[in-house]
């Protein structure tokens, strides 16, 4: 039976990846480790350049975003804040034929033990009842292993954030709203790692924790909350409309009026949570596209509300078209003040912020709305205490205490989180930069060769530097110093190897944007064209002569 065309590409992309340098099994001298991966020469620099791209757009070229990095075992409590040590879980099954152990929710099909990109069905033996099974992974601190000692490997990044809030907050001089970046590793103990890279044991995470005022606060200073339909011109995508019964709540992007269009996505002091929440989905999306994921490849599905998370007030996350399905790639949730209210009443440690607007504001507001306020302010906090298991009377007292809050100027921040993992992303670069053409040599004979179509931004490499004949002293010479021109700026490759039709295709399989060539009309043989070079585009094979003088300033907006 001829394998799912999915399933080929998959393979090819597999073999591929090893090839030529990008993704390796871990400790594949020792027959691997299922659920992790390493990445190689080129690989590297790929990830390198995604991880920074995400950095610069989130933190660098913004003014309300600062970053943080921090370590991957922290306090254990931390864990038990967040909910991950009581909840974080997946249904496991054994089954009593084959002795597997799978996700109940995935028993129909399974990794291939030989080829771990390629999923097969699975036996039908009896299945025991699921059980949870924690996806955290369990070390000791120090050198006695005991229950005191026990600590985790973080499974996102997002907690050391909120831990973090109050430092960052008081360090960075930034006032609400405002972010925190991070990008780092995280582990999840997945009990069927599956799909390459997509999920893995051993990931990268990118994540923002954007804090907001609650709408209360802003319905305070600004008189009322714009609505996302407001601050956009549209309603938003996707969202409230649920989903019909049977299909699913997603949709091709590109419905929602966006900036350059008469949209805007300027921030405004009157946005609540749902305006700041389709800004990020809006940006996110943004982010994509400018390093080649168009539209197209990208859907929103907005989770429905019985999805959501007990605490999150709306959730997208946007897919990629996989190979393998249309698959996560990244979430976009509203977590309201969840977070931070958790690590406040486990630590003990205030994690509310001081706003003088407010204070101002609440302070003229008329009795009505100021008790209209505080009443919507006090049953959010009230239900929220509630369902994490603190006695009636004792939340409403806690709820009123933060309700009077207000008036002071004190309130606890709501949060966006757009969470991004770096392993998907560059998969599904992979993937959607893959191609094929098929060539006929002058001897009749046809080849298939791949091109890698990524967009300069992340490629990495970005120009290939040859001179045309390897045994020309004066062509090396040249070709050296041009190389050694661009290195300063971006990752180039010299390569005098072989023809030169053999190099180029050899860079078109890594991905590479441009090859500069120098040659004999380089050295001045027609003396019009001394000191300039060819450079070949690598998706249609044009050429173009440019001054060496030239080349840096041409190359850097093109690759930056
Ligand atoms: P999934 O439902 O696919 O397991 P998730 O909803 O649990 O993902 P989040 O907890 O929201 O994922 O994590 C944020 C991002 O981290 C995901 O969108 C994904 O890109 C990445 N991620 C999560 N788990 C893994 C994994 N096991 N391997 C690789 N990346 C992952």
């Amino acid at each position: 039976m001829a394998e799912p065309k999915e399933n080929v590409l998959m393979e090819k992309i597999v073999s591929l990846c090893k090839r030529r340098g990008f993704i390796f099994q871990s400790s594949e001298i020792y027959g691997g480790i299922n659920g992790f991966w390493d990445y190689g020469p080129l690989g590297a620099e790929l990830k390198r350049n995604v991880k920074e791209l995400w950095w610069n757009t989130m933190t660098r070229q913004r003014d309300d975003v600062a970053g943080l990095e921090a370590t991957i075992i922290m306090h254990p409590q931390i864990w038990k804040a967040s909910g991950h040590v009581d909840t974080f879980s997946d249904p496991m099954v054994d089954c009593k034929t084959c002795k597997g152990r799978f996700r109940a929710d995935q028993t129909n099909e399974i990794p291939c033990p030989q080829k771990p990109s390629k999923m097969v069905s699975e036996c039908h033996g009896e299945k025991t009842a699921p059980r949870a099974f924690n996806l955290m992974f369990q070390t000791y601190v120090g050198p006695v292993r005991d229950e005191s000692a026990i600590a985790y490997l973080r499974p996102e990044t997002a907690q050391a954030i909120f831990a973090q809030f109050k430092n960052v907050l008081e360090t960075s001089r930034q006032r609400v709203p405002f972010g925190i970046a991070q990008v780092g590793k995280a582990f999840r103990n997945e009990v069927t790692p599956r799909n390459f890279t997509f999920r893995s044991r051993e990931f990268e995470q990118m994540e923002l924790e954007f804090f907001i005022k609650p709408d209360e606060v802003v319905e305070a200073i600004c008189g009322r909350v714009a609505t996302a339909a407001e601050a956009f011109g549209v309603p938003p995508s996707g969202s409230p409309e649920p989903a019909k019964a049977g299909t699913p709540n997603s949709q091709p992007l590109g419905s929602a009026k966006r900036s350059g269009d008469g949209s805007t996505l300027n921030p405004q002091p009157n946005w609540g949570w749902e305006a700041w929440h389709k800004y990020w989905v809006e940006e996110r999306i943004k982010f994509y596209e400018g390093i080649g994921l168009p539209r197209t490849t990208l859907e929103e599905y907005w989770q429905k509300p019985e999805e959501l998370a007990h605490y999150a007030r709306a959730c997208v996350d946007i897919l990629f078209k996989f190979p393998f399905g249309t698959q996560e790639l990244e979430g976009i949730a509203a977590r309201s003040d969840f977070d931070l209210s958790q690590h406040e009443r486990f630590s003990g440690k205030p994690m509310g912020v001081f706003d003088e607007e407010l204070r101002t504001a609440w302070a003229k507001l008329p009795k009505e709305k100021s008790d209209d306020l505080w009443r919507r302010y006090y049953e959010n906090r009230k239900k929220y205490l509630f369902k994490m298991g603190v006695a009636e009377e004792a939340a409403a007292r806690d709820a009123a205490e933060d309700a009077n809050g207000l008036a002071k100027g004190q309130y606890i921040p709501h949060v966006i989180e757009p969470s991004a993992g770096v392993d998907r992303l560059i998969l599904a670069l992979i993937t959607n930069a893959y191609s094929e053409v098929a060539e006929t040599d002058n001897k009749g004979k046809t080849d298939t060769r791949v091109i890698l179509k990524f967009h300069p931004r992340v490629a990495p490499v970005k120009a290939g530097v040859m001179p045309l004949l390897k045994n020309k002293p004066e062509l090396v010479k040249k070709a050296m110093e041009v190389r050694d021109r661009l290195r300063p700026w971006m990752n180039v490759f010299y390569d005098d190897a072989g023809s030169i039709g053999r190099r180029y295709a050899r860079q078109d399989e890594a991905g590479t944007p441009f090859c500069v060539t120098i040659d004999f009309d380089t050295l001045g043989e027609k003396p019009e064209l001394k000191d300039t070079v060819t450079v070949r585009f690598r998706d249609d094979g044009r050429q173009e002569r440019i001054a060496i003088g030239e080349l840096l300033n041409w190359l850097l907006p093109k690759v930056r």
